[in-house]
Protein backbone atom coordinates (compact mmCIF):
# COMPACT_ATOMS: atom_id res chain seq x y z
CA UNK A 1 0.00 0.00 0.00
CA UNK A 2 2.77 2.13 0.38
CA UNK A 3 4.42 1.64 -2.29
CA UNK A 4 1.05 2.43 -4.24
CA UNK A 5 1.31 6.20 -2.52
CA UNK A 6 5.12 6.59 -3.44
CA UNK A 7 4.35 5.67 -7.02
CA UNK A 8 1.31 8.28 -7.45
CA UNK A 9 3.14 10.80 -5.67
CA UNK A 10 6.15 10.48 -7.70
CA UNK A 11 3.79 10.28 -11.39
CA UNK A 12 2.02 13.37 -9.60
CA UNK A 13 5.45 15.39 -9.20
CA UNK A 14 6.76 14.47 -12.91
CA UNK A 15 3.13 15.29 -14.33
CA UNK A 16 3.58 18.65 -12.82
CA UNK A 17 6.81 18.94 -13.69
CA UNK A 18 6.23 18.71 -17.54
CA UNK A 19 2.98 20.65 -17.54
CA UNK A 20 4.60 23.44 -16.13
CA UNK A 21 7.79 23.08 -18.81
CA UNK A 22 5.16 22.99 -21.32
CA UNK A 23 3.44 26.08 -20.29
CA UNK A 24 6.24 27.90 -19.42
CA UNK A 25 7.77 26.77 -23.84
CA UNK A 26 4.03 27.61 -24.98
CA UNK A 27 4.32 30.98 -23.30
CA UNK A 28 7.76 31.68 -24.82
CA UNK A 29 6.86 30.36 -27.38
CA UNK A 30 4.19 33.33 -27.47
CA UNK A 31 5.96 36.14 -27.87
CA UNK A 32 8.08 35.01 -30.68
CA UNK A 33 5.13 33.75 -32.79
CA UNK A 34 3.65 37.45 -32.49
CA UNK A 35 6.24 38.78 -34.04
CA UNK A 36 6.43 36.42 -36.81
CA UNK A 37 2.55 36.56 -37.37
CA UNK A 38 3.02 40.23 -37.14
CA UNK A 39 5.96 40.42 -40.06
CA UNK A 40 3.93 37.55 -41.88
CA UNK A 41 1.13 40.23 -41.95
CA UNK A 42 2.51 43.24 -42.79
CA UNK A 43 5.00 40.89 -45.77
CA UNK A 44 1.61 39.84 -47.15
CA UNK A 45 -0.06 42.91 -47.03
CA UNK A 46 2.78 44.69 -49.07
CA UNK A 47 2.60 41.72 -51.08
CA UNK A 48 -1.49 42.08 -51.83
CA UNK A 49 -0.25 45.76 -52.70
CA UNK A 50 2.93 44.95 -54.85
CA UNK A 51 0.82 42.54 -56.85
CA UNK A 52 -1.80 45.18 -57.67
CA UNK A 53 0.29 48.55 -58.58
CA UNK A 54 2.42 45.56 -60.88
CA UNK A 55 -1.50 44.61 -62.32
CA UNK A 56 -2.50 48.56 -62.86
CA UNK A 57 0.95 49.49 -64.15
CA UNK A 58 1.01 46.41 -66.87
CA UNK A 59 -2.52 46.91 -67.57
CA UNK A 60 -2.26 50.48 -68.30
CA UNK A 61 0.80 50.53 -70.21
CA UNK A 62 -0.61 47.59 -72.46
CA UNK A 63 -3.55 49.80 -73.47
CA UNK A 64 -1.05 52.74 -74.49
CA UNK A 65 1.13 50.32 -76.44
CA UNK A 66 -1.59 49.04 -78.12
CA UNK A 67 -2.84 53.14 -79.01
CA UNK A 68 0.97 53.29 -80.29
CA UNK A 69 0.95 50.87 -82.31
CA UNK A 70 -2.45 52.05 -83.70
CA UNK A 71 -0.62 55.75 -84.38
CA UNK A 72 1.85 53.67 -86.46
CA UNK A 73 -0.42 51.54 -88.45
CA UNK A 74 -0.28 53.47 -92.17
CA UNK A 75 -3.32 51.55 -92.83
CA UNK A 76 -5.72 53.54 -90.65
CA UNK A 77 -4.56 56.91 -92.19
CA UNK A 78 -7.75 57.53 -93.89
CA UNK A 79 -10.41 58.36 -90.96
CA UNK A 80 -12.78 55.74 -92.20
CA UNK A 81 -9.46 53.31 -91.70
CA UNK A 82 -9.27 54.91 -88.00
CA UNK A 83 -12.74 54.73 -87.14
CA UNK A 84 -12.55 50.57 -88.07
CA UNK A 85 -9.29 50.38 -85.99
CA UNK A 86 -11.09 52.11 -82.87
CA UNK A 87 -14.24 49.96 -82.98
CA UNK A 88 -12.52 46.95 -83.38
CA UNK A 89 -9.79 48.05 -80.67
CA UNK A 90 -12.48 49.42 -78.02
CA UNK A 91 -14.38 46.09 -78.34
CA UNK A 92 -11.52 43.26 -78.27
CA UNK A 93 -9.65 45.43 -75.90
CA UNK A 94 -11.37 46.07 -72.41
CA UNK A 95 -10.73 48.96 -70.63
CA UNK A 96 -10.64 52.54 -73.15
CA UNK A 97 -13.21 54.18 -72.01
CA UNK A 98 -13.27 56.27 -75.35
CA UNK A 99 -10.58 56.76 -78.13
CA UNK A 100 -10.71 60.03 -80.42
CA UNK A 101 -8.84 61.41 -82.97
CA UNK A 102 -7.72 65.17 -82.89
CA UNK A 103 -6.57 67.12 -85.78
CA UNK A 104 -3.69 69.22 -86.03
CA UNK A 105 -6.24 71.88 -85.37
CA UNK A 106 -7.10 70.62 -81.80
CA UNK A 107 -10.17 69.82 -82.90
CA UNK A 108 -12.03 66.44 -81.99
CA UNK A 109 -12.99 65.09 -85.84
CA UNK A 110 -13.71 61.54 -84.50
CA UNK A 111 -14.56 59.02 -81.74
CA UNK A 112 -15.75 56.07 -80.59
CA UNK A 113 -17.85 54.95 -79.23
CA UNK A 114 -19.36 57.89 -80.96
CA UNK A 115 -21.74 59.05 -78.26
CA UNK A 116 -18.70 59.41 -75.81
CA UNK A 117 -16.85 61.52 -78.39
CA UNK A 118 -17.59 65.21 -77.83
CA UNK A 119 -17.18 65.73 -81.73
CA UNK A 120 -15.91 69.14 -82.78
CA UNK A 121 -14.69 70.02 -79.44
CA UNK A 122 -11.97 72.52 -79.93
CA UNK A 123 -9.09 72.44 -77.34
CA UNK A 124 -7.76 75.33 -78.70
CA UNK A 125 -10.96 77.25 -78.39
CA UNK A 126 -11.27 75.46 -74.17
CA UNK A 127 -8.00 76.70 -73.59
CA UNK A 128 -7.02 72.40 -73.11
CA UNK A 129 -4.30 71.94 -75.26
CA UNK A 130 -1.08 71.76 -73.54
CA UNK A 131 -0.94 67.77 -73.57
CA UNK A 132 -1.84 67.72 -77.20
CA UNK A 133 0.80 70.52 -77.70
CA UNK A 134 3.29 68.24 -75.43
CA UNK A 135 2.42 65.31 -77.82
CA UNK A 136 3.37 66.86 -81.04
CA UNK A 137 6.24 68.42 -80.45
CA UNK A 138 8.08 65.73 -77.89
CA UNK A 139 6.46 63.49 -80.90
CA UNK A 140 6.15 61.20 -77.81
CA UNK A 141 3.40 59.91 -75.91
CA UNK A 142 2.01 61.71 -73.49
CA UNK A 143 0.02 60.74 -70.37
CA UNK A 144 -2.12 63.53 -68.09
CA UNK A 145 -2.73 63.15 -64.46
CA UNK A 146 -5.95 61.74 -64.39
CA UNK A 147 -8.38 64.44 -64.19
CA UNK A 148 -12.48 64.35 -64.01
CA UNK A 149 -14.85 63.05 -66.87
CA UNK A 150 -17.67 64.85 -67.77
CA UNK A 151 -19.89 61.65 -67.18
CA UNK A 152 -17.84 61.96 -63.21
CA UNK A 153 -15.36 59.81 -61.90
CA UNK A 154 -11.80 60.46 -63.27
CA UNK A 155 -10.11 59.29 -66.55
CA UNK A 156 -6.70 59.02 -67.78
CA UNK A 157 -6.08 60.64 -70.95
CA UNK A 158 -3.48 58.94 -73.30
CA UNK A 159 -2.02 61.57 -76.22
CA UNK A 160 -0.54 59.55 -79.13
CA UNK A 161 0.32 61.68 -81.70
CA UNK A 162 0.21 60.32 -85.13
CA UNK A 163 3.30 61.31 -87.75
CA UNK A 164 3.70 60.52 -91.34
CA UNK A 165 7.07 61.24 -91.76
CA UNK A 166 7.61 64.54 -90.66
CA UNK A 167 4.05 65.51 -91.21
CA UNK A 168 1.94 65.98 -88.10
CA UNK A 169 -1.30 64.45 -88.81
CA UNK A 170 -3.16 64.26 -85.18
CA UNK A 171 -2.95 63.10 -82.19
CA UNK A 172 -4.94 59.55 -80.87
CA UNK A 173 -6.79 60.62 -77.52
CA UNK A 174 -7.24 57.40 -75.36
CA UNK A 175 -9.08 57.72 -72.11
CA UNK A 176 -9.26 54.93 -70.01
CA UNK A 177 -11.45 55.28 -66.77
CA UNK A 178 -10.19 55.59 -63.23
CA UNK A 179 -12.83 53.05 -62.11
CA UNK A 180 -11.85 50.27 -64.58
CA UNK A 181 -8.25 50.08 -63.63
CA UNK A 182 -9.99 50.10 -59.68
CA UNK A 183 -13.19 47.87 -60.21
CA UNK A 184 -10.38 45.33 -61.74
CA UNK A 185 -7.27 45.72 -59.17
CA UNK A 186 -7.98 47.13 -56.05
CA UNK A 187 -11.92 46.69 -55.07
CA UNK A 188 -11.08 43.03 -55.14
CA UNK A 189 -8.60 43.14 -52.83
CA UNK A 190 -11.19 43.68 -49.82
CA UNK A 191 -13.45 41.57 -50.55
CA UNK A 192 -14.52 40.10 -47.68
CA UNK A 193 -12.18 41.86 -45.25
CA UNK A 194 -11.94 45.17 -42.75
CA UNK A 195 -9.86 47.77 -44.08
CA UNK A 196 -9.74 49.96 -46.89
CA UNK A 197 -7.91 50.23 -50.55
CA UNK A 198 -6.67 53.83 -51.63
CA UNK A 199 -4.81 54.96 -54.79
CA UNK A 200 -3.33 58.55 -54.71
CA UNK A 201 -0.82 60.05 -57.77
CA UNK A 202 2.14 61.53 -57.01
CA UNK A 203 1.06 64.78 -55.50
CA UNK A 204 -1.27 63.17 -53.57
CA UNK A 205 -4.74 63.66 -55.56
CA UNK A 206 -6.72 60.58 -54.24
CA UNK A 207 -7.07 58.20 -57.31
CA UNK A 208 -9.46 55.45 -55.68
CA UNK A 209 -10.89 55.18 -52.38
CA UNK A 210 -12.56 51.98 -51.12
CA UNK A 211 -13.74 53.81 -47.87
CA UNK A 212 -14.62 57.58 -49.00
CA UNK A 213 -15.85 57.87 -52.31
CA UNK A 214 -16.45 61.14 -52.03
CA UNK A 215 -12.40 62.24 -51.25
CA UNK A 216 -11.63 60.85 -55.29
CA UNK A 217 -10.24 63.76 -57.21
CA UNK A 218 -9.00 65.32 -54.31
CA UNK A 219 -5.93 66.05 -52.72
CA UNK A 220 -4.95 64.12 -49.30
CA UNK A 221 -2.70 66.96 -48.18
CA UNK A 222 -4.80 69.56 -48.89
CA UNK A 223 -7.76 67.64 -47.03
CA UNK A 224 -5.30 67.01 -43.78
CA UNK A 225 -4.21 70.37 -43.85
CA UNK A 226 -7.73 71.84 -43.68
CA UNK A 227 -8.70 69.51 -41.22
CA UNK A 228 -5.23 70.51 -39.68
CA UNK A 229 -4.34 67.22 -38.83
CA UNK A 230 -1.03 66.10 -38.90
CA UNK A 231 -0.62 62.51 -37.87
CA UNK A 232 1.59 59.44 -38.39
CA UNK A 233 -0.91 58.89 -42.49
CA UNK A 234 0.61 62.44 -43.36
CA UNK A 235 4.26 60.55 -43.06
CA UNK A 236 2.96 57.93 -44.89
CA UNK A 237 1.43 59.98 -47.99
CA UNK A 238 4.69 61.45 -48.44
CA UNK A 239 6.59 58.42 -48.31
CA UNK A 240 3.92 56.87 -51.47
CA UNK A 241 4.38 59.97 -53.71
CA UNK A 242 8.12 59.38 -52.92
CA UNK A 243 7.59 56.39 -54.77
CA UNK A 244 8.59 54.65 -51.95
CA UNK A 245 7.15 50.97 -50.67
CA UNK A 246 6.60 49.66 -46.95
CA UNK A 247 4.90 48.99 -44.24
CA UNK A 248 3.81 51.66 -41.53
CA UNK A 249 1.40 52.11 -38.48
CA UNK A 250 -0.55 55.10 -37.62
CA UNK A 251 -3.67 55.97 -35.42
CA UNK A 252 -6.88 56.95 -37.48
CA UNK A 253 -8.98 58.85 -35.95
CA UNK A 254 -12.42 57.61 -35.62
CA UNK A 255 -15.85 59.52 -35.00
CA UNK A 256 -15.15 58.18 -31.17
CA UNK A 257 -12.41 56.36 -30.99
CA UNK A 258 -8.38 56.45 -32.67
CA UNK A 259 -7.92 52.70 -34.01
CA UNK A 260 -4.16 52.04 -35.20
CA UNK A 261 -4.21 50.95 -38.65
CA UNK A 262 -1.34 49.20 -40.66
CA UNK A 263 -1.00 50.38 -44.07
CA UNK A 264 1.29 48.40 -46.68
CA UNK A 265 2.11 50.92 -49.54
CA UNK A 266 3.47 50.47 -53.23
CA UNK A 267 4.26 52.48 -56.21
CA UNK A 268 2.48 52.23 -59.48
CA UNK A 269 4.72 53.08 -62.15
CA UNK A 270 3.32 53.45 -65.85
CA UNK A 271 5.57 55.47 -67.72
CA UNK A 272 6.02 59.13 -66.48
CA UNK A 273 3.07 58.53 -64.32
CA UNK A 274 3.99 57.63 -60.72
CA UNK A 275 1.01 56.40 -58.59
CA UNK A 276 0.74 54.79 -55.44
CA UNK A 277 -1.87 51.90 -53.93
CA UNK A 278 -2.04 51.53 -50.55
CA UNK A 279 -4.11 48.88 -48.27
CA UNK A 280 -5.62 49.73 -44.83
CA UNK A 281 -6.28 47.54 -42.17
CA UNK A 282 -7.20 47.63 -38.77
CA UNK A 283 -4.02 46.42 -36.80
CA UNK A 284 -6.60 44.35 -34.63
CA UNK A 285 -6.57 41.97 -37.84
CA UNK A 286 -3.70 41.12 -36.44
CA UNK A 287 -4.40 40.69 -33.05
CA UNK A 288 -6.80 38.37 -34.55
CA UNK A 289 -4.52 36.38 -36.78
CA UNK A 290 -2.28 36.08 -33.54
CA UNK A 291 -5.63 35.46 -31.51
CA UNK A 292 -6.38 32.63 -33.82
CA UNK A 293 -2.92 31.23 -33.60
CA UNK A 294 -2.84 31.67 -29.99
CA UNK A 295 -5.83 29.67 -29.68
CA UNK A 296 -4.42 26.57 -32.08
CA UNK A 297 -1.39 26.95 -29.99
CA UNK A 298 -3.46 26.44 -27.20
CA UNK A 299 -5.11 23.71 -28.54
CA UNK A 300 -2.18 22.02 -28.95
CA UNK A 301 -0.80 22.46 -25.67
CA UNK A 302 -3.88 21.25 -24.20
CA UNK A 303 -3.93 18.12 -26.00
CA UNK A 304 0.11 17.64 -25.03
CA UNK A 305 -1.04 18.72 -21.41
CA UNK A 306 -4.60 15.86 -21.69
CA UNK A 307 -1.54 13.41 -23.26
CA UNK A 308 0.37 14.07 -20.37
CA UNK A 309 -2.43 13.56 -17.72
CA UNK A 310 -4.08 10.71 -19.88
CA UNK A 311 -0.67 9.08 -19.63
CA UNK A 312 -0.06 9.58 -16.07
CA UNK A 313 -3.42 8.62 -14.88
CA UNK A 314 -2.59 5.45 -17.49
CA UNK A 315 0.23 5.00 -15.45
CA UNK A 316 -0.90 5.22 -11.83
CA UNK A 317 -3.83 3.11 -12.96
CA UNK A 318 -1.50 0.36 -14.30
CA UNK A 319 0.64 0.76 -11.23
CA UNK A 320 -2.50 0.04 -9.12
CA UNK A 321 -3.44 -2.60 -11.26
CA UNK A 322 -0.44 -4.24 -10.03
CA UNK A 323 -0.03 -3.26 -6.60
CA UNK A 324 -3.65 -5.02 -6.70
CA UNK A 325 -2.75 -8.20 -8.89
CA UNK A 326 0.44 -8.40 -6.56
CA UNK A 327 -1.98 -7.86 -3.37
CA UNK A 328 -3.97 -10.49 -4.57
CA UNK A 329 -0.76 -13.07 -5.24
CA UNK A 330 0.49 -11.93 -1.89
CA UNK A 331 -2.99 -12.86 -0.01
CA UNK A 332 -3.22 -16.53 -2.39
CA UNK A 333 0.29 -17.00 -1.57
CA UNK A 334 -0.45 -16.01 2.65
CA UNK A 335 -3.18 -18.38 1.98
CA UNK A 336 -1.17 -20.92 0.41
CA UNK A 337 0.97 -21.02 3.29
CA UNK A 338 -1.51 -21.19 5.83
CA UNK A 339 -2.73 -24.06 4.44
CA UNK A 340 0.61 -25.70 4.01
CA UNK A 341 1.21 -24.83 7.59
CA UNK A 342 -1.97 -26.51 8.47
CA UNK A 343 -1.48 -29.49 6.78
CA UNK A 344 1.88 -29.70 8.27
CA UNK A 345 0.45 -29.33 11.18
CA UNK A 346 -2.07 -32.26 10.66
CA UNK A 347 1.07 -34.45 8.84
CA UNK A 348 3.09 -33.55 12.08
CA UNK A 349 0.31 -34.95 14.26
CA UNK A 350 -0.17 -37.74 11.77
CA UNK A 351 3.12 -39.10 12.19
CA UNK A 352 2.81 -38.49 15.99
CA UNK A 353 0.22 -40.96 16.20
CA UNK A 354 2.54 -43.17 13.55
CA UNK A 355 5.06 -43.30 16.01
CA UNK A 356 2.73 -43.99 18.72
CA UNK A 357 0.90 -46.55 16.79
CA UNK A 358 4.47 -47.53 15.91
CA UNK A 359 4.80 -48.02 19.81
CA UNK A 360 1.63 -49.61 20.90
CA UNK A 361 2.30 -52.24 17.70
CA UNK A 362 6.00 -53.29 19.40
CA UNK A 363 4.58 -53.41 23.03
CA UNK A 364 1.35 -55.35 21.52
CA UNK A 365 3.44 -57.49 19.74
CA UNK A 366 5.67 -58.46 22.61
CA UNK A 367 3.11 -58.90 24.37
CA UNK A 368 1.82 -61.05 22.19
CA UNK A 369 4.75 -63.06 21.81
CA UNK A 370 5.69 -63.30 25.62
CA UNK A 371 2.50 -64.42 26.90
CA UNK A 372 2.09 -67.01 25.08
CA UNK A 373 5.62 -68.07 25.23
CA UNK A 374 5.76 -67.30 29.12
CA UNK A 375 2.49 -69.65 29.58
CA UNK A 376 4.00 -72.30 27.05
CA UNK A 377 6.89 -72.17 29.66
CA UNK A 378 5.05 -72.62 32.87
CA UNK A 379 2.91 -75.51 31.20
CA UNK A 380 6.11 -77.47 30.06
CA UNK A 381 7.89 -77.32 33.17
CA UNK A 382 4.51 -78.70 35.29
CA UNK A 383 4.25 -80.80 32.39
CA UNK A 384 8.23 -81.61 33.38
CA UNK A 385 7.55 -82.27 36.85
CA UNK A 386 6.92 -86.25 38.16
CA UNK A 387 3.88 -85.97 40.46
CA UNK A 388 1.84 -83.93 37.40
CA UNK A 389 -1.05 -85.70 37.19
CA UNK A 390 -3.24 -86.60 34.05
CA UNK A 391 -5.41 -83.81 34.33
CA UNK A 392 -3.06 -81.42 35.12
CA UNK A 393 -0.93 -82.50 32.07
CA UNK A 394 -4.24 -82.38 29.93
CA UNK A 395 -4.51 -79.34 30.87
CA UNK A 396 -0.78 -77.98 30.30
CA UNK A 397 -0.87 -79.41 26.93
CA UNK A 398 -3.95 -77.62 25.80
CA UNK A 399 -2.81 -74.78 27.33
CA UNK A 400 0.66 -75.01 25.15
CA UNK A 401 -1.63 -75.60 21.98
CA UNK A 402 -3.80 -72.67 22.39
CA UNK A 403 -0.89 -70.24 22.32
CA UNK A 404 0.47 -72.24 19.72
CA UNK A 405 -2.41 -71.25 17.77
CA UNK A 406 -2.42 -67.74 19.46
CA UNK A 407 1.28 -67.22 17.86
CA UNK A 408 0.10 -68.70 14.70
CA UNK A 409 -2.77 -66.44 14.24
CA UNK A 410 -0.60 -63.47 15.12
CA UNK A 411 1.87 -64.31 12.33
CA UNK A 412 -0.44 -65.34 9.83
CA UNK A 413 -2.34 -62.03 10.28
CA UNK A 414 0.96 -60.25 10.05
CA UNK A 415 1.73 -61.91 6.68
CA UNK A 416 -1.95 -61.03 5.58
CA UNK A 417 -1.24 -57.72 5.79
CA UNK A 418 2.48 -57.53 4.10
CA UNK A 419 0.31 -59.43 1.44
CA UNK A 420 -2.15 -56.66 1.14
CA UNK A 421 0.43 -54.17 1.47
CA UNK A 422 2.48 -55.07 -1.03
CA UNK A 423 -0.41 -56.15 -3.83
CA UNK A 424 0.50 -60.11 -3.39
CA UNK A 425 -3.02 -61.07 -2.03
CA UNK A 426 -3.74 -63.74 -4.83
CA UNK A 427 -7.82 -64.41 -4.20
CA UNK A 428 -9.42 -67.36 -5.88
CA UNK A 429 -12.49 -66.29 -7.47
CA UNK A 430 -16.07 -67.91 -8.04
CA UNK A 431 -19.57 -67.80 -6.99
CA UNK A 432 -19.73 -68.02 -3.20
CA UNK A 433 -22.97 -68.39 -1.39
CA UNK A 434 -23.47 -66.67 1.47
CA UNK A 435 -25.38 -68.51 3.59
CA UNK A 436 -23.03 -71.36 3.52
CA UNK A 437 -20.33 -68.59 4.47
CA UNK A 438 -21.92 -67.00 6.96
CA UNK A 439 -22.88 -70.59 8.55
CA UNK A 440 -19.49 -71.83 8.17
CA UNK A 441 -18.53 -68.80 10.08
CA UNK A 442 -21.25 -68.75 13.02
CA UNK A 443 -20.05 -72.10 13.42
CA UNK A 444 -16.72 -71.00 13.89
CA UNK A 445 -17.39 -68.06 16.54
CA UNK A 446 -20.48 -69.78 17.96
CA UNK A 447 -18.07 -71.19 21.08
CA UNK A 448 -16.92 -68.14 21.85
CA UNK A 449 -20.63 -66.53 21.89
CA UNK A 450 -21.93 -69.05 24.07
CA UNK A 451 -19.37 -68.89 26.41
CA UNK A 452 -19.99 -65.56 26.93
CA UNK A 453 -23.77 -65.71 26.81
CA UNK A 454 -24.23 -63.85 23.55
CA UNK A 455 -27.27 -64.02 21.26
CA UNK A 456 -26.43 -64.64 17.58
CA UNK A 457 -29.26 -63.77 15.13
CA UNK A 458 -28.83 -64.25 11.59
CA UNK A 459 -31.38 -62.38 9.30
CA UNK A 460 -30.47 -64.30 5.36
CA UNK A 461 -33.17 -63.22 3.10
CA UNK A 462 -34.26 -67.04 1.27
CA UNK A 463 -33.02 -65.83 -2.13
CA UNK A 464 -29.65 -63.97 -1.42
CA UNK A 465 -27.83 -63.48 -4.68
CA UNK A 466 -24.25 -65.26 -4.63
CA UNK A 467 -21.42 -63.24 -4.66
CA UNK A 468 -18.41 -62.83 -7.00
CA UNK A 469 -15.62 -63.67 -3.84
CA UNK A 470 -12.99 -65.82 -2.52
CA UNK A 471 -14.57 -68.16 -0.18
CA UNK A 472 -12.07 -68.46 1.98
CA UNK A 473 -10.78 -64.94 2.25
CA UNK A 474 -14.62 -63.68 2.47
CA UNK A 475 -15.06 -65.82 5.49
CA UNK A 476 -12.03 -64.44 6.84
CA UNK A 477 -13.53 -61.50 6.91
CA UNK A 478 -16.93 -62.55 8.66
CA UNK A 479 -15.07 -64.30 11.70
CA UNK A 480 -13.29 -61.39 12.32
CA UNK A 481 -16.34 -58.98 12.45
CA UNK A 482 -18.08 -61.41 14.63
CA UNK A 483 -15.08 -62.01 16.63
CA UNK A 484 -14.97 -58.48 17.24
CA UNK A 485 -18.28 -58.51 17.72
CA UNK A 486 -18.30 -60.49 20.61
CA UNK A 487 -14.68 -59.24 21.84
CA UNK A 488 -16.04 -56.02 22.22
CA UNK A 489 -19.73 -56.78 23.34
CA UNK A 490 -20.18 -57.40 27.19
CA UNK A 491 -22.21 -60.73 28.50
CA UNK A 492 -25.46 -61.35 27.56
CA UNK A 493 -25.04 -58.84 24.19
CA UNK A 494 -26.82 -59.29 21.43
CA UNK A 495 -25.10 -59.96 18.07
CA UNK A 496 -26.60 -59.41 14.78
CA UNK A 497 -25.72 -60.69 10.88
CA UNK A 498 -28.14 -59.47 8.03
CA UNK A 499 -27.74 -59.51 4.42
CA UNK A 500 -29.52 -56.98 1.60
CA UNK A 501 -29.29 -56.74 -2.23
CA UNK A 502 -28.88 -53.54 -3.73
CA UNK A 503 -28.32 -52.27 -6.95
CA UNK A 504 -26.53 -55.30 -8.27
CA UNK A 505 -24.29 -55.48 -4.81
CA UNK A 506 -24.87 -57.57 -1.64
CA UNK A 507 -24.31 -55.91 1.58
CA UNK A 508 -23.45 -58.19 4.77
CA UNK A 509 -24.17 -55.90 8.38
CA UNK A 510 -22.96 -57.51 11.22
CA UNK A 511 -24.21 -55.16 14.28
CA UNK A 512 -23.82 -55.83 18.41
CA UNK A 513 -24.72 -54.00 21.11
CA UNK A 514 -21.42 -53.65 22.62
CA UNK A 515 -19.26 -51.05 23.52
CA UNK A 516 -19.31 -49.19 20.33
CA UNK A 517 -16.77 -47.02 18.99
CA UNK A 518 -16.23 -43.18 18.81
CA UNK A 519 -16.78 -40.79 16.17
CA UNK A 520 -13.77 -39.61 15.34
CA UNK A 521 -12.30 -43.20 15.11
CA UNK A 522 -15.28 -44.61 12.89
CA UNK A 523 -12.37 -44.34 10.23
CA UNK A 524 -9.14 -45.05 11.78
CA UNK A 525 -10.12 -48.80 13.07
CA UNK A 526 -9.63 -49.61 9.77
CA UNK A 527 -5.85 -48.33 10.00
CA UNK A 528 -3.21 -51.04 11.20
CA UNK A 529 -2.64 -51.00 14.39
CA UNK A 530 -5.10 -48.64 15.64
CA UNK A 531 -7.08 -49.72 18.27
CA UNK A 532 -9.52 -47.22 19.19
CA UNK A 533 -9.63 -47.64 23.20
CA UNK A 534 -6.26 -49.48 23.99
CA UNK A 535 -7.21 -50.27 27.95
CA UNK A 536 -10.06 -52.17 26.69
CA UNK A 537 -8.63 -53.20 23.93
CA UNK A 538 -5.73 -55.03 25.82
CA UNK A 539 -8.18 -56.28 27.89
CA UNK A 540 -9.79 -57.34 25.49
CA UNK A 541 -6.85 -58.44 23.40
CA UNK A 542 -6.36 -58.23 19.97
CA UNK A 543 -3.57 -56.85 17.44
CA UNK A 544 -4.88 -54.11 15.33
CA UNK A 545 -4.35 -55.78 12.38
CA UNK A 546 -8.23 -57.14 12.02
CA UNK A 547 -9.78 -54.42 10.22
CA UNK A 548 -7.24 -53.28 8.14
CA UNK A 549 -7.25 -57.11 7.20
CA UNK A 550 -10.68 -57.16 6.36
CA UNK A 551 -10.61 -53.72 4.46
CA UNK A 552 -7.63 -54.90 2.36
CA UNK A 553 -9.70 -58.03 1.28
CA UNK A 554 -12.67 -56.48 0.57
CA UNK A 555 -11.41 -53.43 -1.30
CA UNK A 556 -9.18 -56.47 -2.69
CA UNK A 557 -12.66 -57.68 -4.12
CA UNK A 558 -13.40 -54.00 -5.63
CA UNK A 559 -16.08 -54.18 -2.45
CA UNK A 560 -16.28 -51.22 0.39
CA UNK A 561 -16.21 -51.66 4.02
CA UNK A 562 -17.10 -49.06 6.66
CA UNK A 563 -18.65 -48.78 10.36
CA UNK A 564 -21.26 -46.96 11.71
CA UNK A 565 -21.59 -46.88 15.82
CA UNK A 566 -23.15 -45.47 18.41
CA UNK A 567 -20.72 -45.17 21.63
CA UNK A 568 -22.23 -47.62 24.39
CA UNK A 569 -25.07 -48.76 22.03
CA UNK A 570 -23.07 -50.99 19.49
CA UNK A 571 -21.26 -50.80 16.36
CA UNK A 572 -22.07 -52.23 13.15
CA UNK A 573 -19.67 -52.92 10.63
CA UNK A 574 -21.17 -52.88 6.95
CA UNK A 575 -19.66 -54.46 3.50
CA UNK A 576 -20.63 -54.76 0.13
CA UNK A 577 -19.82 -56.71 -2.93
CA UNK A 578 -20.26 -57.17 -6.41
CA UNK A 579 -23.17 -59.83 -6.65
CA UNK A 580 -22.70 -62.99 -8.71
CA UNK A 581 -23.56 -62.91 -12.31
CA UNK A 582 -23.47 -66.00 -13.94
CA UNK A 583 -22.29 -66.44 -17.29
CA UNK A 584 -19.63 -63.92 -16.16
CA UNK A 585 -16.32 -64.41 -15.57
CA UNK A 586 -14.40 -62.51 -12.96
P1 LIG B 1 -8.06 -55.91 17.37
O1 LIG B 1 -7.20 -57.05 17.21
O2 LIG B 1 -7.58 -54.91 18.35
O3 LIG B 1 -9.48 -56.25 17.54
P2 LIG B 1 -9.05 -54.88 14.93
O4 LIG B 1 -8.38 -54.29 13.77
O5 LIG B 1 -9.90 -56.03 14.69
O6 LIG B 1 -7.93 -55.19 15.99
O7 LIG B 1 -9.87 -53.78 15.61
C1 LIG B 1 -9.31 -52.52 15.80
C2 LIG B 1 -10.02 -51.78 16.88
O8 LIG B 1 -11.34 -51.45 16.49
C3 LIG B 1 -10.22 -52.54 18.13
O9 LIG B 1 -9.05 -52.49 18.94
C4 LIG B 1 -11.40 -51.85 18.76
O10 LIG B 1 -10.94 -50.72 19.46
C5 LIG B 1 -12.21 -51.44 17.59
N1 LIG B 1 -13.33 -52.40 17.32
C6 LIG B 1 -13.34 -53.33 16.34
N2 LIG B 1 -14.54 -53.96 16.33
C7 LIG B 1 -15.30 -53.42 17.31
C8 LIG B 1 -16.64 -53.62 17.81
N3 LIG B 1 -17.44 -54.55 17.27
N4 LIG B 1 -17.07 -52.86 18.84
C9 LIG B 1 -16.27 -51.90 19.38
N5 LIG B 1 -14.99 -51.63 18.94
C10 LIG B 1 -14.51 -52.39 17.94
Amino acid sequence: MKLKRDNRVVILVICIILICTVTSLGFKTHGEVEEIVQEQFNEQQLLLARQASLGIAGFADERVTIIEILARDRSCDEIDNLTRCFKTIYEETSGFYSIEFIEPNGVVVYGYPEDRAPIGYDLYAENRSSAFDSARDSRKTKISRPTPLFEGGLGSFIWVPVYEGEDFRGVILAIIRMSTITDRFLTPIMQNRTGYVYMIDHKGKSLYDGAKREAIGKNYLKMLNENNRSDGWLKILNEQMNGSEGTAVYLKEGDESQSEQIVAYAPVRWRNQLWSVAISVPASEVDHLIRSVYAKQMIFLGTVIAIILGGSLGLIMMFSRWNKTLEAEVKSKNADMIRMNKELVLANKRLKELDKLKSDFVSMVSHELKTPLAAMRTSAQVLNMRDAGEKTKAEMLDIILRNIDRQTNLVNDLLDLSRIESGRMKLKMGCVSLDSVIADSIESVKQAAIEKGIKLNVELPEDISSVKADRERLTQVIINLLNNAIKFTPRSGEISIKTRELNGQVEVKVSDTGTGIPAEDLDKVFEKFYQADSTLTREAGGTGLGLAICRGIIEAHNGHIWAESELGKGSTFIFRLEKWVSGKAG
